[in-house]
């Protein structure tokens, strides 16, 4: 069970905030219809009229179908006019809304009763004051006393007709729309901007291509986000128009390409076929390799090629889909996580081929729809990256507190308890240097037990583990931070200290000579004293561990010889003489 940081807590509680104030609010603007809006379409009820070249400014058409489509516009004019049946609106404070779209030049005409005509254009590059949030122009129709009678739309080079979206709403309600979609696109984007971060400081911190992929699509949304919403324009005015839609495109395919690699290389090779993959980044391409040259196209078959491009995305965000459902079924954790993330950009992708949301959500249409939909998945795969994260922490503490038990219990004796003879040659290295740089003495003190083999003659070998048991809790109370214990072997056993004069070590070493012998074995070996033999040598020269073990040694063998249960003292020589010893020993 993997315990969630506060810091993920505090994450997910936002997020679900989050999405419960972005569905009130979605559903709040699916209901809200305004009395006076009402959409412009070619022919309903709008009329046209084509100049296959581009008219002077000034020239009107005589005539407006109002059946059929209009053709050969994209290098001349075109020209749509609505007109306004008296007592058609329930206010006469109106405002042209004109999602905006790759043309050169736009002139809106509003016509009154009396005869007077007041217009207002915007053209590539300079959208004046008319620019708003959410890929909008809005045109405002001159309060006077006669009653408006038509409006006019002059478009010079415009790329589609069809993909034309106008509104007309009342004034009031044209600045609550705009100010309230500005609100949830900045929303959107700081969501995003905090997906982006985030997600990049995860790739940074843990080195992971997925955070990395993760991070690049948040900000590729977001640069899609903030291009289609016009706020680019506060800062690059001279952008507006077709620049900004042929960016948007382009950012809106690697938008698509980025979302894919981050969802196929976060799933394990082993639990996606290499047929799906393949699928899945082969469509990438191919979305790639049309969503740049008609980024680029501001004439031709733009409308056919854009519902080819909407066919080849559908079908890319479907493998990947299906990547996740079969990587799911495989067991696939990384898989969940995607599902929940893919699943709300698919349904609004699903439902808005059903629905046409184009002018729904004050105007935002579909593309708010897809702005938030990628807020929500950013977010979600935030979280699920957290989550993941934090388990492999929580794996990677375990293993790292495994790794330290195992290097402690390397230097322990599994007999006694007491360190090994490895263990105690790292310890006395560290109080060596310790006591070189204090000037102290460092006495090592060889502890051997006497006539051992008899005892496991006698009494069998198990008795002889426990009497050796029973020596090391005799020796085990003295490690302390400038002393060291070990068993190093058999029946030998061995205490360095540091900073103890001669007498005190004598008196030292002959209270540990009689603790042993004192120390009772119990029923183990009945009466018998168990006793040992100490060798002792002290130095205040720069003396390494083998130096000291070589005479601690020659002294332990001298308490042998002078009959055991005693303890002997031997003095280093000059250390050039052990120096060398300790050479030929390490070589061995
Ligand atoms: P001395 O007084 O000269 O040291 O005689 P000793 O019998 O103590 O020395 P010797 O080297 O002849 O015998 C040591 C014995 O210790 C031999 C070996 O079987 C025994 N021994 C070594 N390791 C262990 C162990 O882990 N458990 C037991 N029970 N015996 C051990
Ligand atoms: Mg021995
Ligand atoms: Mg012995």
């Amino acid at each position: 069970m993997v315990r969630e940081s506060p810091m993920l807590r505090l994450l997910k509680k936002i997020l679900a905030t989050l999405c419960l104030i972005a569905s009130a609010g979605l559903v709040g603007l699916c209901g809200s219809s305004p009395v006076s809006a009402q959409a412009l379409r070619i022919n309903h009820p709008l009329c046209h009229a084509v100049s296959e070249e581009v008219a002077p400014w000034n020239v009107a058409p005589s005539t407006f179908a109002c059946i059929g489509q209009p053709e050969r516009y994209q290098r001349g004019t075109l020209w749509l006019q609505a007109m306004i049946p008296p007592k058609a609106y329930d206010r006469d404070d109106l405002s042209l809304i004109v999602h905006s779209s790759r043309f050169d030049r736009l002139i809106v005409a509003f016509f009154y009763a009396d005869g007077a005509v007041e217009r207002q254009a915007v053209r590539s590059g300079d959208f004046g004051t008319h620019w708003r949030a959410g890929g909008q122009l809005a045109f405002r129709a001159p309060q006077r006393d006669a009653s408006l009678t038509k409006v006019t739309l002059r478009f010079d080079k415009v790329a589609s007709a069809r993909l034309l979206r106008m509104r007309l709403v009342g004034r009031g309600e044209e600045g609550t729309q705009t100010t309230g979609l500005a609100t949830l696109i900045g929303a959107a984007l700081v969501l995003l901007l905090s997906g982006a971060l985030y997600n990049a400081s995860l790739a940074l911190a843990v080195r992971r291509q997925f955070s990395a992929w993760q991070a690049a699509w948040a900000a590729s949304m977001l640069a899609w986000g903030t291009c289609w919403s016009q706020l680019h324009l506060f800062f690059f005015p001279a952008m507006a128009g077709a620049l900004s839609a042929q960016i948007c495109t382009g950012l809106s395919c690697l938008a698509i390409a980025l979302a894919t690699l981050s969802a196929i290389t976060a799933l394990e090779q082993v639990h996606v076929s290499v047929y799906l993959r393949r699928t899945a980044l082969g469509l990438t391409g191919c979305v790639f390799a049309l969503g740049l040259p008609l980024s680029l196209m501001r004439s031709g078959p733009i409308e056919s090629l854009g519902a080819v491009l909407a066919m080849l995305v559908l079908a890319n965000l479907l493998s990947v889909a299906f990547s996740i459902g079969q990587a799911w079924r495989r067991g696939s954790r990384e898989a969940r996580s995607f599902a929940g993330a893919w699943a709300v950009p698919m349904l609004v992708l699903g439902s808005t081929s059903f629905f046409d949301a184009d002018t729904m959500f004050w105007g935002g249409g579909s593309q708010i729809l897809v702005l938030f939909a990628a807020a929500w998945q950013t977010l979600w795969l935030s979280v699920a990256a957290s989550r993941t994260y934090a388990r492999l922490r929580v794996e990677r503490d375990i293993a790292r507190q495994a790794e330290a038990q195992a290097q402690e219990l390397a230097r322990r004796d599994a007999l006694t308890g007491l360190p090994n003879r490895r263990g105690f040659i790292e310890r006395a290295g560290s109080i060596l240097n310790i006591s070189r740089g204090r000037g102290d003495v460092v006495a090592l003190l060889l502890i051997d037990v006497d006539w051992f083999k008899s005892i496991n003659d006698v009494y069998g070998h198990e008795a002889g583990d426990l009497v050796l048991q029973g020596i090391a809790c005799c020796l085990a109370p003295h490690e302390s931070p400038f002393s060291a214990t070990a068993r190093l072997g058999g029946e030998e056993f061995a205490v360095l200290v540091a900073g103890m004069g001669d007498v005190e070590l004598m008196r030292f070493a002959e209270a540990l000579r009689h603790e042993i012998s004192s120390y009772d074995h119990g029923d183990v070996i009945g009466h018998r004293k168990v006793t040992a033999s100490i060798g002792i040598t002290r130095s205040t020269i720069a003396a390494d561990f083998h130096s000291l073990y070589r005479v601690a040694d020659e002294a332990l063998y001298e308490a042998k010889r002078g009959g055991r249960d005693r303890v002997a003292i031997q003095l280093m020589d000059a250390p050039d003489r052990y120096s060398d010893l300790g050479e030929v020993a390490l070589k061995c």
